[in-house]
Order: structure tokens, then sequence, then C-alpha cells
């Protein structure tokens, strides 16, 4: 790879890449711009990181390469002075329950060389404080620091008696051999309602064992076995038995009767006894690992043991990184699958700050996710640290602090999709703001506070909220109006919102960003169920059957079953996706696309973008149903692409999509700007509002000062994250926030210096 100080791409045409040629400076930090669909993706991840994986895994030997996923090469020219990369992105972090804060970030091993070393009594063996190594792990629960328990009030129904089917576990069913352990062998009145049992009773029917053996009898046979209580039966046969050769039907029905609880010989600290009792300032590793890793700075910087002091002073430096970036409020013991996507992303991007490896490209997409504006600027400092170490940083981003650190910026534009891919300005910030850009328009706009505020219809209260971080929160949520819930990350928005509202008001609707469980075959005509309708056009126009239309039908091109990609599996990897030969992604045989309607065949059709179907279908059920899409600015998307191909952003806008045109609902959205360009923002606002105005109540939590302007009702939170947080700083309006100096919000700090 090149010693040239720049990236050169020429003629790059991946998806709606006009024939784009650029060259991104190397050992800067390059910051992409572009409303959404422009193109950004396209470019950076799609041509820049997967050329760049591709030519790193050609440098491998045939051995390591075949175990490797195929990189296909990106539809360009010309790609070249590449060096190797680092994609640092917001998926989630190993989903692994024995994936933690300390483990991802590697500062559990330098915390367990501490107390292997300097604790009393002093081990002097390192494995034993891992709790992935059976050295190490606490024996009850092997590691994970929770065990599972079958749940006595999930097995029984306590107002039924045994005669009635108080026996939940569905092949404990009154009559049948396992209910005669307990209703026929005498040791309990088989009428009696189990909510009127002494305690003796109870212990018998959940504990008991011994006495006489009991007959149990089917239809052509007896069997004498030994009492046992219902919980220790289920436990012993159906819990601790090897899930593998159960079936699935009987382990689905067993989770039904099934705890998690913190493991009460460790308590939840994962470690065997040996491990827990060594000690350093009379803390074990396991508090450490409990405490927020901003107080864990204090206690590791209290540590003078001039020995001790190097190990310790790696530990800390790399727990200020964590810090820094605004996540002080984890605990290193937290399990990685309940970060968010943002929270995940900055970890990673710790974990690089730790690398001492340099010229290499660092890829990261919409860092500021879930970031509160006033830690956007330390994200920043470490962005600019990553590239000082001698390294390129090309970051995906819209907030426009981020952009205004950028050494160099690329705005891909115009607009989205077939009205976008091409390269419409390169430069510093300063000529950006001048730049005849959307991005340039937008960083030039004056933001203008929301002056009329919709009046509530009524309130949803939330009462004594505990979860997580919440300080005993009572609030109340007006109805009829857009609702903002703000603070830093970790003051306990989600909790407050995702968990205790949502828990509180069940019927609310939750537009979120997660994956949609979906087939590979799922799109957004699929969705948004276009298809329907869409195929029954096709047959009655080319007067055929409608099923040939189907794309797992036998009208389906079948080397890729109508997929239009050919996706291999790999152990241990993400499937690889390759282009159908046969069809060239078209899905369907010839003879089928050769029926068409106004001159489009089916495949035709489905590679419109969405605004492009509403202007070609003249029926109303197909122009409403895509018409969603262009309303909550997805008009880019083509809606025949696979939905496993949309960003968190965009899923959480075709969530939308199809739930528009209620009235009386009340919809929770997450963080809904994630994705989305300035002036996308403008479209998700008048959204928003055209849902208010159609009756319904919108609480959406966010950090985008141009939607927190655009509230008619604020709730902040803080004032920092973690114990430091949750508490509710503020409630009013974005007037009464603006004229509440000294509240403590450092939202309504920022909104005062974003509206300046
Ligand atoms: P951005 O990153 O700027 O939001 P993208 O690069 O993701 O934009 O998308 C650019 C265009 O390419 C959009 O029209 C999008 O719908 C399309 N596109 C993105 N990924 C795929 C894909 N896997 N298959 C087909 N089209 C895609
Ligand atoms: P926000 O949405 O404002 O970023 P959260 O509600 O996600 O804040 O987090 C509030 C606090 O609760 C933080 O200290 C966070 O670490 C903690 N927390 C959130 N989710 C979990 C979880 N699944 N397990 C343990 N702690 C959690
Ligand atoms: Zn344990
Ligand atoms: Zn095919």
């Amino acid at each position: 790879m090149g010693e040239s100080h720049t990236i050169r791409i020429v003629g790059a045409r991946e998806h709606n890449l006009k024939d784009v040629s650029l060259e991104i400076p190397k050992n800067t930090l390059t910051v992409f711009t572009g409303v959404s669909g422009s193109g950004k993706s396209s470019l950076v991840f799609d041509t820049v990181a997967v050329e760049a994986q591709r030519q790193l895994n050609a440098t491998y030997s045939w051995f390591v390469r075949n175990q490797l996923p195929k990189y296909e090469r990106p539809h360009a020219d010309v790609i070249e002075n590449l060096s190797a990369p680092v994609v640092v992105d917001q998926k989630p972090v190993g989903g692994n329950s024995r994936s933690t804060v300390g483990t991802m970030t590697d500062i559990y091993s330098v915390i367990r060389a501490l107390f292997a070393r300097h604790g009393t009594p002093s081990s002097g063996l390192v494995s034993l404080y891992s709790f992935n190594d059976p050295k190490g792990m606490c024996p009850e629960c092997e590691g994970l620091g929770k065990v599972q328990r079958i749940d006595p009030d999930r097995v029984v129904d306590r107002t039924r008696s045994l005669d009635e089917g108080a026996i939940l576990v569905p092949w404990y069913r009154v009559g049948s051999p396992e209910w005669q352990l307990y209703a026929t062998s005498g040791r309990l009145d088989p009428a009696k309602t189990l909510a009127d049992y002494t305690p003796e009773e109870w212990h018998t029917l959940l504990h008991g064992s011994g006495g006489p053996k009991v007959k149990l009898t089917t239809k052509n046979s007896s069997l004498d076995v030994n009492y046992e209580g219902l919980v220790d039966r289920v436990t012993r046969l159906n819990l601790k038995r090897d899930v593998s050769t159960m079936s699935e039907k009987n382990r689905e029905a067993i989770s039904a009767f099934i705890t998690e609880q913190r493991c009460p010989a460790c308590d939840g600290a994962r470690l065997g006894p040996a491990a827990l009792a060594t000690r350093i300032d009379g803390l074990s590793i396991a508090d450490w690992c409990r405490m927020e890793i901003g107080d864990l700075i204090g206690v590791i910087s209290r540590i003078d043991d001039p020995v001790a002091a190097p190990i310790a002073a790696a530990a800390r430096a790399a727990l200020e990184r964590v810090a820094e970036i605004g996540l002080g409020y984890l605990s290193l013991d937290r399990a990685t699958p309940t970060l968010s996507g943002g929270e995940g992303q900055r970890l990673k991007l710790v974990r690089h700050l730790g690398s001492t490896l340099t010229g290499m490209t660092y890829l990261f997409d919409e860092p500021s996710t879930g970031l509160h504006p006033r830690d956007v600027g330390r994200l920043g400092d470490l962005l600019r640290a990553l590239r000082d170490q001698g390294n390129t940083v090309l970051v995906v981003e819209h907030d426009p602090d981020v952009i205004a650190m950028a050494d160099h910026i690329v705005d891909v534009g115009p607009r989205a999709g077939v009205h976008g891919g091409e390269i419409v300005f390169q430069g510093s910030y300063e000529e950006l703001r001048t730049a005849d850009t959307l991005t340039g328009r937008g960083l030039r706009a004056a933001a203008q506070p929301r002056t009329r505020f919709r009046e509530p219809r009524g309130k949803l209260a939330v009462e004594n909220a505990t979860v997580h971080n919440l300080k005993n929160v009572s609030v109340t949520v007006p109805t009829g109006v857009l609702t903002v819930v703000t603070g830093v990350a970790g003051s306990g928005k989600s909790s407050l919102i995702s968990e205790a509202f949502m828990s509180a008001h069940p019927e609310s609707i939750y537009v979120d960003q997660s994956p949609i469980a979906a087939s590979s075959r799922s799109t957004p005509a699929t969705y948004l169920g276009v298809m329907d309708p869409l195929r029954k056009l096709f047959a009655k126009t080319n007067n055929v059957a409608p099923g040939l239309f189907s794309a797992n039908s036998a009208g389906a091109c079948e080397d890729c079953q109508g997929r239009g990609a050919v996706i291999t599996e790999i152990a241990y990897m993400d499937p690889v996706t390759a282009h159908c030969e046969t069809c060239d992604g078209r899905r369907f045989k010839d003879e089928v696309l050769a029926h068409t309607v106004r001159g489009k065949s089916i495949a035709d059709v489905l590679e419109m973008s969405a605004e492009d179907a509403v202007a070609f279908f003249e029926e109303k059920t197909l122009r409403d149903k895509t018409r969603a899409l262009v309303e909550v600015g997805l008009g880019y998307l083509t809606i025949g692409q696979p939905l496993s191909t949309l960003s968190g952003g965009e899923r959480q806008r075709i969530k939308l999509a199809v739930q528009l045109n209620r009235s009386g609902s009340v919809y929770v959205l997450d963080e809904p700007t994630t994705g989305l360009h300035m002036s996308d923002v403008a479209t998700l606002v008048r959204l928003l509002d055209t849902l208010v105005d159609q009756g319904n109540t919108v609480v959406v939590v966010e950090h985008n000062l141009d939607v927190v302007k655009e509230a008619d009702w604020i709730i902040d939170l803080g004032p920092e994250g973690g114990k430091g947080g949750g508490e509710i700083v503020f409630t009013g309006t974005p007037e009464e926030l603006l004229s509440a100096t000294g509240s403590g919000s450092l939202t309504g700090e920022h909104l005062r210096r974003y509206l300046g």
C-alpha cells in the first residue's frame, strides 16, 4: 500500500454514486456530509472500506484467505493508496453474555493484573480473576453472574385447586401421571384452592420429598416413583438437563416458568470465592467493577504503592478515556448486549485509542449518535487524537459541531438516491459555510424557537419510577402535543421513556431502531403491503396468474430463488452476499419480466424509488402505501431493496410509515434524527407536527437542538449521567427553558448557545 498523501478514487459507481472521482487526504480527519440517501455510506463503507478490506485480505496466505469472508470488488475504476481499515460502527457489540464493558475495552485484564500482583492476600495467578476461565469463574453460575430458577409463581395458579388445573406446566395437566404425584398421593387435598394452603402444604407441593413411593398410572401401565416437590422436579428434569436434548416446543414451554436471578453465590460478580477474597484497600475486584467508571478513577488514583503504580496508571489512563467520551456513568461489569448502539461505538473508539498501531484508516458512522451537545466536543478531541497517532480518520456525520472540527469535508449530494451520488463540495469548514449546497445552507440557517405552543388535551402519568438510575421520578407527559425528553447520555431518558412510561402506558406505539424481524426477502414493498396489490395489478393487466409475480414462485429466478443475490452462510462469520449473475439481481425469469404495466416490468417497478413509484402508480392503494415512505422522508429508498440494507434510522422511519394516518395514538420515538441531515430534520419535525395535528401524542427522546426547539413541552433529565442523574431537572416549554438560567439544565445552556 502506497506512500502517497491521498486516497485516490476514480469512477466510483456503487449504488447511486455517479462515476465519482475524488482524492481524500490521508492522516487527516475528513467528515462526509449530505442528506440521508445521498451516497455517503456507499462511498465510505461500501467503496473505501470494502476495497481496503479486500486488499488486506489478499495479502494473507491462501489458507487464511479461505477462512475470511469474500469481498466483491466495489464498482469503481481505481481505488488506490489505501491503508488497513478499521470500521467502527453501531452494530451491537458482542451479543455474548460473557462480554462486559471491562472485557471489551481490555481494561478488565489490566485490573486483573493489578489484583494478582498487589491484592491481599496475594494470589499470583492472573487467571484466577478471569470469569471466562474455569479456574476463576464462580462454580455456581459458571461465570455468568446470574442463574436460572424455576419461578414458583409461574408454575402454579394460586386461585385454583389441583383438580381445577392449578399446575400450569403443560405436561402436568389434570389426570396425567405427573399430576397424580401431587393430586392422588394422599399428601395434598386436590380440592383445596392453593391460596388456602398452609405453609407446610406449600412446602410439600413445591419442595417436599421422602415418604412412601407414589403409584402413577397410565392407561396400560403403572410405575412407583419417589415423591418430589413440583419446583424441584421441574428444575431437575427440565432446567438442569441439557436443553439440546429437549424438543423445541418443550424448551419454549419451560422458558415461561423460568426467572433469571443474580447468582446468590457470587452476588453477580461472576468470580469464585478465592478471587473475591482478594482486596486492594478493602475492595474486591467485583467491587471495582460494580462502581461507576468515574468513581473507580478516584479509587485507582489513591493507590500509592510504588510497585503497583505503573499498572494502576495504565488502568487509570484507559478509564479516563472512557470518562472523557461521556461514558463515565457506565460500570465495568455492564453486559455489552445492554449497551445502546452509540455507547457501543464510543467504547470501540476508546479501545482503538489505546492501540499503538499507526497508519490505519478508521471509518466511523455517525459517532455523535446518543451524545448530548455537551459531550460532542470531547468526541471531537478523541477523533483528533486518533488522527494525531498517525491515522486517517473518515467520519460520516450530520452534527454541525463535528463537521466544524474536520480538517477536510466532502459533501455528497445534491439530494438523495438518483438525485444524489455526486460530490457537490470539498474543502474546509469555512468554505462549506459559504457553499451553495444543502449542508452549506443548513449551517448558515438561523434557528428560530417555536413561539406558538399547542394546548395539551390531558396528561399521562409516570409515578415513582426507579428503573436503573431513576430516583423515584414522577412526571406527567401532556397529551395531544409534542414532548421532547432531553438530558446527557446516561441521564435516564430511555429508562424513563422506553421502560417506565411504556410499562405504565403499554398501549403506546414504540418506534425504535431495532432490526425488523423479517426474512432476507423482505423489502419496503413487502413491509408496507405493496406486493399483493402490485402482483394483482400485473396479473390483471397481462391476464395471467398473480402467483407468477411472487419472488418465491415458479416465476422466480432459480439460481437465487428470487432473492436477487446468492447468500452463503459461513460458520462464525457474517453471511456473505453476492450478486446473482443469472438474473442480474432482477429476481425473476425473463418470461415474467416480459409482462409489463405502462411499459414497466415488475423488476423495473421494484427498482423505483418510493418517490418515483408514487408518480408511476395510478392505483390509489398502491399510491397511498408508497406515499407513506415519502412522508417519513424515505422517498429516496428503492422499494425493492432488502430491509437488511437499511440503517437504524431508516428502519425506525419505515416502522413509522406503517403507523401513519392514525388518530388518538401515543407515539414514542427514541432518537429519530439518527442518520438525518439538517435538511431532513426539518422534514421529520413536519412529520411529527402532522402526527400531533392529526390528534396524536408524540414523545421523543432527542439531543438534536433543531427538534428540541420545536417541542411544545420539554422534560429534561440530569443533571449528569448514571447515579449523578436520574432526576427531572426541568419541565416546561422551550421558552421557559431558555429563560430558566441557573436551573442547572445543560440542555437549556446549549439551546441558548445554539439559538444565540
Ligand atoms: P447515505 O449514507 O448518504 O445515507 P447511502 O449510501 O446509504 O446514503 O445510500 C445511497 C443510495 O443507495 C440510496 O438511494 C439507497 O437507497 C441506495 N442503497 C444503499 N444501500 C443499498 C443496497 N444495499 N442496495 C441497493 N441500494 C442501496
Ligand atoms: P439515557 O437514555 O439518558 O442515555 P439510560 O436510561 O440509557 O440513559 O441510562 C440511565 C442509567 O441506567 C445509566 O447509568 C445506565 O448505565 C443505566 N442502564 C441503562 N440500561 C441498563 C441496563 N440494561 N442494565 C443496567 N444498567 C442500565
Ligand atoms: Zn455466581
Ligand atoms: Zn437470480
